[in-house]
């Protein structure tokens, strides 16, 4: 299984930018705003310290000076009233302290940072001070004089009232700089009311930003955790299938590990119980342990030179047990590589074969026992062969074999004579292709087909007699012996033949001899009979019509009598000349006898068979024969009637013949015509 890596990566290198970038957004989004809430905040809360600070300390100051002022107004009081000159001086002691103290305040005060309005009531109180400073001291002058009720007087009417005056500024002064801190406390509320909203603002921003930003990446996540289950599912799978493997592999094979050496260092159950150690006594020892002896070293050379270059090796090995006894196993080695291209493990993993192996060699010994009954066999068919072929060869018979496509298998020396065709030039040829003439080649092709279906057929164990062609072109008459034989699931044919065609000659001769008529070379008699008998029985079967005509030569004894014998004879042959002439070749034409002649004219009624002796009647007569001068026939004309045998026929044509002589000669009688 393959897990898609490429798609993988660059949707987690996708999202992780995402990430990234989502995450530096919301620090710096959350850094600038806490920098600006915390700036803002230390601002409000520096000036509000100094504010606190300043009017504090500014109302402290105006109350001392407040304070000093209506104590000096109680001190001044008691000087212009008291009447004992020592307590005078000490409230008038008194008086100059308190007015050292409201100096100082006010001193102070000056120095803070007042607003010009500010600045301007204290510039009217001072000018007030200044007034009210010397109406007290022309009251201390008079009381210090003991003008009492004059001290009092002027301390009632103008210098308590001046310094009310100064007093009503300086409570202005508070008044305003209370008024003045509210504001200015209103307005830094209003900017710390503006920093919240703005810090508030900021916020709620930051909070949409990062949730947008955790939307996105949520997205890209979603994507990206979607792949990377895909994947771990997919891995999953493949760590499953590679589990099953694993534990197939286990269960049916034999697997072990070697180190570099050779040495095991992991064997499978299936190893130990075919190999009947037990796992301990495997591990860390060589595979040589398992050697059997049974192979050359140069297989385990191979072997090794295979897997140290780091390639598979394949094949089956004999090892032994820990018993002794042998197992068999198909084995393949693969070598694992380290990155320097060596290597580091081999894993083997095997098949037991032993009972495969068992039965080859069951079936091996069962083959070289098979392999030398064949050779015993063959030697005995060789000998047969031998025999065989001592016999054919001086046989006179021709000994000749095909196989089930037709063609030569065996051909002895008499065949060679009788055929005209070597040994070396016949076998593997199609014996019918060679030797058959062309007119019976269709008919012996079907019949051959049918043979070597079945082995049977129309000659198959019979004795025939057949024409053959030469090798010269000459076409020979053979009788044949046929038998069939069946050999490796076909039908082989044997033939013995014999060349017969000088007997046929002879026959034919002897044929012709008895059917021939010497004289004249016409059918005689005997052929005429035959041939009569078999017309008629074609007539019957076909319902054809057949006519004899039966002619006698007019007058002959004179030719005889005045020319003499021999002249007769020759007339007799020239008109068999003449006739043979003028007949058609499927008409019989025979001499009867004497000077008595017949034509049998198959396929013609009584009507044809009177014009066609006619035709003869006449190129008779016109005939000149060289001897003779005139010479005519009478003819006699039969059809053949139902049921009729050939004597009827035969007797009705002669009694036509005989009513033509008897009406003058020189002319054609019909049978059916005289009733
Ligand atoms: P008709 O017209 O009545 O037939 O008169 P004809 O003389 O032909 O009489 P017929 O047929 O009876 O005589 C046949 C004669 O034919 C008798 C015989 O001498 C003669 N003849 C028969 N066979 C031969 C033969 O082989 N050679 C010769 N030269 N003559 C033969
Ligand atoms: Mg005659
Ligand atoms: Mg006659």
């Amino acid at each position: 299984m393959k897990v898609q890596t490429g798609a993988g990566n660059s949707a987690t290198r996708r999202s992780g930018r995402i990430v990234r970038a989502g995450f530096i957004a919301v620090t710096v989004l959350i850094a600038g705003i806490s920098l600006f809430a915390v700036l803002a905040l230390h601002q409000a809360r520096t000036a509000l310290d100094r504010i606190v600070y300043n009017e504090q300390l500014a109302m402290e100051l105006q109350f001392r000076m407040m304070q000093a002022a209506r104590e000096r107004s109680v001190e001044i009081y008691h000087v212009a009233t008291s009447e004992d000159p020592f307590v005078r001086d000490e409230h008038i002691l008194r008086f100059g302290e308190l007015g050292g103290r409201f100096g100082s305040a006010r001193g102070e005060l000056l120095m803070l940072d007042l607003d010009p309005q500010s600045r301007a009531l204290l510039q009217e109180q001072g000018r007030q001070a200044t007034i009210s400073m010397a109406l007290l001291e022309e009251v201390i002058v008079l009381a210090m004089d003991e003008r009492r009720d004059d001290a009092v007087h002027l301390l009632v009417n103008k210098a308590i009232p001046a310094q009310e005056a100064m007093m009503a500024t300086i409570n202005t002064l508070l008044e305003r700089q209370i008024a003045e801190s509210h504001r200015k406390a209103e307005a830094l509320q209003q900017l710390h009311s503006l920093s919240v909203l703005l810090l508030a603002v900021a916020g709620i921003a930051a909070l949409l930003l990062a949730v947008a930003i955790a939307r996105y990446v949520r997205l890209g996540m979603d994507g990206l955790v979607g792949e990377l289950s895909g994947a771990a599912h997919d891995l999953q799978e493949t760590n499953r299938r590679l589990e099953y493997q694993r534990l197939a592999t286990d269960q049916h094979n034999i697997v072990s590990i070697a180190d570099p050496r050779g040495d095991i260092v992991y064997a499978n159950d299936k190893f130990c119980e075919i190999s009947q150690y037990s796992r301990g006594e495997l591990i860390g020892r060589n595979h040589r342990l398992l050697k059997s002896g049974v192979h050359p070293d140069d297989l385990y050379k191979d072997m090794w030179s295979t897997i140290a270059r780091g390639r598979i090796w394949k094949g089956e090995l004999c090892n032994r047990r820990k018993d002794g006894g042998f197992y068999w196993v198909s084995t393949t080695i693969v070598p694992f590589l380290d990155d320097g291209g060596r290597p580091y493990q081999y894993v083997s993993i095997r098949t037991d074969i032993t009972d495969i192996k068992e039965a080859q060699q069951v079936l091996q010994r069962g083959r070289n026992e098979l392999e030398r009954l064949v050779q015993e066999r063959t030697s005995e068919l060789a000998e047969r062969e031998d025999l065989l072929r001592s016999i054919t060869s001086f046989a006179h018979d021709a000994v000749v074999m095909i196989d089930p496509g037709g063609k030569v298998t065996f051909w002895n020396p008499a065949a060679e004579k009788i055929f005209g065709y070597a040994q070396t030039e016949m076998l593997g040829r199609k014996l019918h292709e060679v030797l058959m003439p062309d007119r019976g080649l269709e008919e012996f092709r079907g019949g051959f087909a049918a043979f070597s279906q079945s082995g049977g057929g129309r000659f198959m164990g019979k004795t025939v007699e057949l024409t053959a062609r030469r090798k010269d072109g000459e076409e020979i008459f053979v009788e044949i012996s046929l038998s069939a034989v069946k050999a490796r699931g076909g039908w082989h044919a044997v033939g013995i033949a014999r060349d017969i065609t000088a007997r046929k000659q002879a026959e034919r001769q002897l044929e012709f001899l008895a059917t021939t008529d010497p004289l004249t070379g016409a059918s005689n008699r005997r052929r005429f009979d035959g041939v009569l008998h078999v017309e008629i029985a074609r007539s019957r079967r076909y319902g054809v019509p057949l006519s004899l005509i039966i002619f006698d030569i007019d007058y002959f004894k004179r030719v005889n009598d005045s020319l003499g014998h021999p002249v007769g004879d020759r007339v007799l042959i020239q008109l068999v000349e003449l006739v043979s002439a003028n007949i058609r070749e499927t008409d019989m034409f025979a001499r009867l006898g004497g000077e008595e002649f017949a034509v049998l004219a198959p396929n013609c009624d009584a009507n044809c068979a009177r014009q066609f002796a006619e035709k003869l009647r006449r190129v008779v007569e016109a005939h000149a024969f060289p001897d003779v001068d005139r010479l005519t026939c009478s003819f006699g004309v039969a059809e053949y009637r139902d049921a009729e045998d050939e004597h009827a026929l035969i007797k009705r044509a002669d009694e036509a013949l005989y009513c033509a002589k008897g009406e003058g000669r020189n002319r054609v009688g019909v049978a059916g015509s005289m009733g």
